[in-house]
């Protein structure tokens, strides 16, 4: 059961041919995938309909990305009230994201990134549902927010897991999962390959982030779901297991995470 946990194929990347990227991913296997939508873009938010029309095994996650936090600068709290209404709009919807902090583009000021993960992690709390988690160059402050708001009640994934093996011990000891994405199949990723490698397979899940970060031998060009397979390729490689057994557990972990 191969699932891309983390896409953005409701994006306008996507519109013109979005029957036949569909059409590839079930060729390659998969049963469905995690499809993010930005909370404060109104046309992915329509185009939602069309994914799970065309392909009825996605689930939908929603949320303010950190890269637009700095519109909710003057009232923080309205990016959860965002939220709460594409959920209520979005039958599919099962979790809150992608939300977080992302200091290496610092789109807008951190102390307004902070609030706005914040708020969002007390909606997911609301909502009993697990966060998707954005997070970069941001690791101490991710973990003491993630802790002052307890939010291994509802838990999540750490989305595109680019961190080192102590960073995937913090996040998997408040009972979080890590998403593997194509960065794992790049060559001179050795220490998230080495994450891979020690990761408890009950925790690991994998993911695309398409259209961004095509795997090798796909780098350069957009991504997309179906090449979701390469990923369970390199970390059956890396773990000394098949592809099969990979997608059968991360899709294991998936459905507990994000189904029914
Ligand atoms: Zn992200
Ligand atoms: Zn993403």
């Amino acid at each position: 059961m191969l699932i891309d946990s983390h896409c953005h194929i409701a994006g306008p990347e996507f519109v013109q041919d979005l029957e036949d990227v569909v059409d590839r991913a079930r060729t390659a296997g998969l049963a469905g995938a995690l499809v993010i939508l930005a909370a404060d873009d109104e046309p992915e938010l329509k185009q939602a309909a069309s994914v799970s029309a065309r392909w009825d095994q996605v689930r939908f996650s929603i949320g303010i990305h950190p890269h637009a936090a700095g519109t909710f600068a003057p009232d923080p709290d309205e990016a959860s009230r965002r939220v709460e209404r594409a959920f209520e709009g979005q039958p599919l919807a099962r979790a809150v994201g992608e939300i977080g902090l992302d200091y290496h583009y610092d789109f807008a000021p951190r102390d307004v990134q902070q609030l706005v993960f914040r708020s969002q992690i007390r909606l997911a709390r609301r909502l009993r549902r697990p966060i998707v988690i954005h997070t970069r160059e941001a690791e101490d402050d991710t973990f003491h927010i993630l802790q002052e708001e307890r939010a291994w009640d509802v838990g999540g994934v750490f989305h595109c897991f680019t961190g080192d093996r102590e960073m995937a011990k913090r996040a998997l000891d408040i009972g979080f999962y890590l998403s593997l994405a194509g960065i794992v199949t790049f060559s001179r990723a050795h220490e998230l390959k080495e994450v891979a490698r020690m990761a408890p397979i009950d925790r690991l899940l994998i993911e695309t982030d398409s259209p961004f970060l095509a795997p090798v031998p796909h780098r350069g060009t957009r991504n997309e779901p179906a090449h979701v397979a390469r990923v369970a390729e390199v970390v059956a490689e890396l773990r000394g297991t098949t592809p099969e057994a990979i997608a059968a557990a991360t899709g294991e972990n998936f459905t507990r995470l994000f189904t029914p």
